[in-house]
């Protein structure tokens, strides 16, 4: 009977970066994906690895230092073994803060002044009547990255199940000893639940993982120069990428497992970005979708061992799963060896629930 050392159910972003950090120690890893890898969230997602106080959680502000720290180096890797650019761009962010702390606003933005006039920054922005402040943010290409994760674990001969769901995580003695699937089983010393929205549905634990719908729209620009920087404003973000596309984002909905967009809402993006940038009035509209990210009742993600020996646990990434990626795999990689990650995980116990 084949059996691994660790089984990872889900092939996002998450998981896809957690199998390549522990083949990198030596463990044989499966991946266990229900449809195909990086299709879920991880393809939804714009991309922008946000590590600004104003907009992260506080409880996860040294995560996310550290995960957009290890960006460059974490982009490079995957680029280099894969072969496929993943886009990482280093032009900053424009913000409009959205004034409902406008105290907290402007000490903020003393210490994060536009390093030139707008107008000279971007000129295609339209003047926004309200104060805009600098961040040296960086961002990515969520469905190039992924999939460049993904062949990158192929080639470090991760093995792969796709097509396939799991149902169960199988328990003996108390222990996890594998996973059972709708059409077999697979055996492993340790299994970890990476299956974003959808990780509370795996028994025995009922993880309070819930899908928070985000609708996107994907404009081209009439040139690729039109607009550098990634501008977020309290309607709308805009992500430029290097081939010409530009990305408008993004609804936060309840909206249960349902990943239709709708007509006005994508509509209503749309006139957001044109009010950001006028000119976008002659782009044409590539492609609109919504992806669900993996939410949690406190809004943090849900990282480390469960009260099942051997069953572990990296999900509810909400927002920012794109740039955790890293510091997961890191940490993660800590806990399943039985060493103790440089960060306490406490505040992201699933015991906290
Ligand atoms: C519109 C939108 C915009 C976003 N923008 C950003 C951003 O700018 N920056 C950022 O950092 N993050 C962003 N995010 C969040 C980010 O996309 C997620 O946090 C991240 O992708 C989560 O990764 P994941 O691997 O946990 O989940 P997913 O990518 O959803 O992967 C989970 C995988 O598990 C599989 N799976 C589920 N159940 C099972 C099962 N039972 N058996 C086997 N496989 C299973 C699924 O098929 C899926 O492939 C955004 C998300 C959305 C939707």
């Amino acid at each position: 009977m084949k059996t691994w050392d660790v089984i990872i159910i889900g092939g996002g972003i998450i998981g896809l970066s957690l199998a390549i950090a522990l083949r990198k120690r030596g463990a044989t890893v499966l991946v266990v994906e229900r449809g195909e890898p990086g299709r879920e969230a991880s393809y939804a997602a714009g991309g922008m690895l946000v590590d600004c106080p104003l907009e992260t959680p506080p409880a996860l502000q040294l995560l996310a230092t550290a995960s957009a720290r290890m960006y460059p180096e974490f982009a490079y890797e995957l680029e280099i073994e894969s072969g496929t650019r993943v886009d990482l761009r280093d032009c900053g962010t424009i913000l409009f803060p959205s004034g409902e702390h406008a105290e907290r606003d402007a000490a903020f933005a003393a210490n994060h002044p536009l390093p030139g006039l707008l107008k000279e920054l971007d000129p295609a922005l339209a003047d926004p009547h309200s104060p805009a402040l600098y961040l040296k943010e960086r961002s990515v290409d969520p469905r190039a990255i992924t999939a460049a994760a993904w062949k990158t674990a192929k080639q470090r001969s991760v093995d792969f199940s796709s097509g396939d769901e799991v149902t169960a995580v199988t328990v003996a003695d108390g222990r996890a000893t594998g996973v059972k699937t709708t059409k077999t089983a697979f055996h492993g010393a340790k299994v970890v639940n990476c299956a974003g929205a959808w990780s509370g549905q795996i028994a025995p634990h009922a993880f309070p993982t819930r899908p928070v719908k985000g609708q996107m729209l994907c404009l081209a620009m009439p040139s690729r120069a039109l607009l550098k920087h990634v501008v977020r404003s309290p309607e709308a973000y805009l992500i430029p990428r290097s081939d010409g596309r530009l990305l408008v984002g993004a609804t936060v909905e309840e909206a249960g497992f349902d990943k239709r967009t709708d007509i006005a809402t994508i509509q209503r993006l749309h006139r957001a970005a044109l009010a950001l940038i006028p000119e976008l009035r002659h782009a044409k509209i590539l492609e609109d979708w919504a992806g669900l990210r993996p939410g949690t009742p406190d809004a943090l993600p849900i990282l480390g061992e469960t009260s099942t020996p051997g069953y572990y646990v990296a999900t509810g990434h909400f927002r920012d799963g794109i740039l955790l990626a890293p510091i997961t795999a890191e940490v993660m990689t800590a806990v399943i060896e039985g060493r103790n990650p440089e960060f306490d995980l406490t505040a992201f116990s699933p015991s906290r629930f």
